[in-house]
């Protein structure tokens, strides 16, 4: 029932985890064409359980891969990571996965992302070596929020972590500030390092990794290693290359979280991944009124972590990963090539301080041209979304801020607004504004957005293209539907009142989170929609 791409990685799973199973059963409970059994399943005994059994039980945390194979080349033993963090600006010390436990790394088989070898990790299946106190479990409600929204953002062409699953435990009480019941997320995405692993490397003990082999990694050494690792999946050779990858990606992906209103909440630097993929569902919230400075994290009193502030905290971010492997880029630029292994053996602290500052004075320009990267790529996205073309440098200034303040002097709905345009044509204004501003408006938002949209007619016709072309642009851009707060809270009270009668409702949701863009009524023809399609496929990341 879940997404195609995710599918083709449960399938990989399957494969993987269940070779005295039926593959065909397996093939079959996940929507495919029943295969004629495999040879080795007509040899040995029939499975015990039902496959969907062994997969809820697996993905419900209850039950370990390592023990349902007897092949030793398939002894998968879950793994827990080390870091350290900034929350709220504040140095915090150890965190860690104190309730993500990873399970395999596999194949990901779907077109786009062939070969590349994915994570599965569950999020709430219990205490880690890395919990403190805490429990490691985690609720029905934030479980439904991590699900539907990861799903959502990718299909708003936002980088993200993938969600494959969703158990519930209805039998399980999580003490909260109420009693509530526990359930557990899968969730998927090429590695969930996060600069919070490298800021570990700052600690008294550096970096605990566990290594291939259940080696533990200690001091320096664990740095390069995973530096070397990290590398390797961003596809770059120096670690100051790593360090300006990881910019990129990060300010990329905030560029369309302020295009798409999306507000994480809880930027802290051990919530940001390395790969530039929004990690993490807590208190995040999709912008309803346009407000830049909105705080969707209740605990955020001093809106830390507001919209407008969101390029800033991921700039903290990233100040963060310089400073933790500032000796690291400084030895290399030493040696102009990447250290080997005991590269730090011997070196006392001044030398280490030498390194620091080296690496620092490295990477002096990051922050900026991190920052041109957000401007260039979020100015981009919002012309899409305004059904731009054409690249004109005066649109920032003369287009996209005015319109941008005059949802926020009169309060009006972020995606509504932007969603309105698609029926804009200059030729017959007077509609588009009548929905803009509604009955209740004022005089003054009335001439303001005549103003606004006389402007626009004037831009448009530089782009020289039909208005048919333009309204299916901005239909593609800009989604029908939005993981909304109240839409959220609905499908949570429903959930939490009857699990398996408000199953339908989920799936329908996750559907339509899935699809945003699709015509949901039967306004829009089909020629539409195909527009639509080729509109999205462009606007991929
Ligand atoms: P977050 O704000 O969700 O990123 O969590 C901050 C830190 O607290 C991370 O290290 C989490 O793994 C940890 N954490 C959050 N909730 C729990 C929990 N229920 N049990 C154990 N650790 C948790
Ligand atoms: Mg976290
Ligand atoms: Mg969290």
């Amino acid at each position: 029932e879940g997404p195609a791409q995710l599918l083709a990685l449960s399938k990989a799973c399957l494969r993987d985890c269940f070779p005295n199973l039926d593959v065909g059963d397996a093939f079959d409970l996940l929507g495919e064409p029943k295969l004629s059994p495999s040879s080795r399943a007509q040899e040995e005994e029939p499975a015990p359980h039902s496959v969907r059994d062994e997969l809820t039980s697996i993905l419900g945390g209850q039950s370990v891969l390592a023990n349902l194979s007897e092949d030793p080349n398939l002894a998968y033993s879950p793994w827990s990571l080390r870091y350290c963090g900034h929350q709220f600006g504040t140095w915090a010390g150890q965190l860690g996965d104190g309730r993500a436990i990873s399970i395999l790394e596999t194949p990901n088989t779907s077109p786009n992302e062939e070969g590349q070898i994915w994570e599965l990790q569950l999020k709430g299946a219990g205490r880690t070596p890395f919990s403190r106190t805490a429990d490691g479990l985690a609720v029905l409600r934030s479980s439904i929020r991590e699900v539907l929204c990861s799903e959502a953002m990718h299909a708003l062409g936002i980088p993200t972590s993938r969600c494959l699953s969703l158990v519930g435990l209805p039998e399980v009480p999580v003490e909260r500030e109420r009693t509530e019941t526990a359930a557990i997320c899968s969730r998927v995405a090429p590695s969930f390092i996060r600069i919070g692993n490298f800021e570990a490397c700052n600690g008294p003990n550096h970096v605990f990794l566990f290594g291939a082999g259940g080696k533990l990694e200690k001091g320096w050494e664990g740095m390069r290693k995973l530096t070397e690792w990290t590398k390797r999946l961003l596809g770059v050779q120096s670690t100051l290359d790593m360090v300006k990858e990881v910019a990129k990606r990060n300010m990329r992906m905030c560029a369309a979280w302020q295009a798409y209103g999306f507000m994480h909440g809880v930027m802290n630097t051990d919530n940001i991944s390395v790969l530039g993929l929004t990690i993490d569902y807590g208190p995040y919230a999709f912008m309803d009124i346009y407000d830049p400075n909105h705080i969707c994290n209740h605990t955020d009193q001093e809106g830390r972590y507001s919209y407008r502030l969101q390029p800033t905290m991921i700039i903290f971010a990233i100040r963060a990963l310089k400073e933790a492997i500032s000796p690291l880029v400084g030895a290399e630029v030493e040696c102009n090539a990447p250290v080997s292994e005991g590269w730090a053996e011997g070196a006392d602290e001044e030398k280490i301080e030498q390194w620091k500052e080296k690496g620092m004075e490295a990477m002096k320009d990051i922050e900026l041209e991190s920052m041109k990267i957000f401007e260039t790529e979020h100015w981009a996205l919002m012309r899409k979304r305004l059904g731009l073309k054409e690249q004109v440098s005066s649109d920032p200034d003369k287009i996209v801020r005015p319109f941008l303040d005059l949802m926020d002097t009169h309060t009006m709905d972020f995606h509504s607004t932007f969603r309105a345009l698609g029926d804009f044509r200059p030729s017959a204004p007077q509609s588009v504004l009548d929905r803009l501003v509604g009955s209740s408006c004022s005089l003054q938002a009335r001439h303001a957005w005549q103003a606004w949209l006389e402007m626009y007619s004037e831009r448009l016709e530089q782009e020289g293209c039909t208005d048919a072309e333009r309204q299916a642009r901005i239909r593609g851009a800009n989604p029908r539907f939005v993981l909304r707060q109240w839409v959220l809270e609905e499908v949570i009270k429903r959930a939490q009142e009857d699990a398996e009668g408000s199953r339908q409702l989920l799936m329908k949701l996750l559907e339509m989170a899935s699809n945003p863009f699709r015509p949901w009524g039967a306004e829009d023809g089909p020629e539409d929609e195909q527009l639509e399609e080729e509109v999205r496929e462009e606007r991929r990341f």
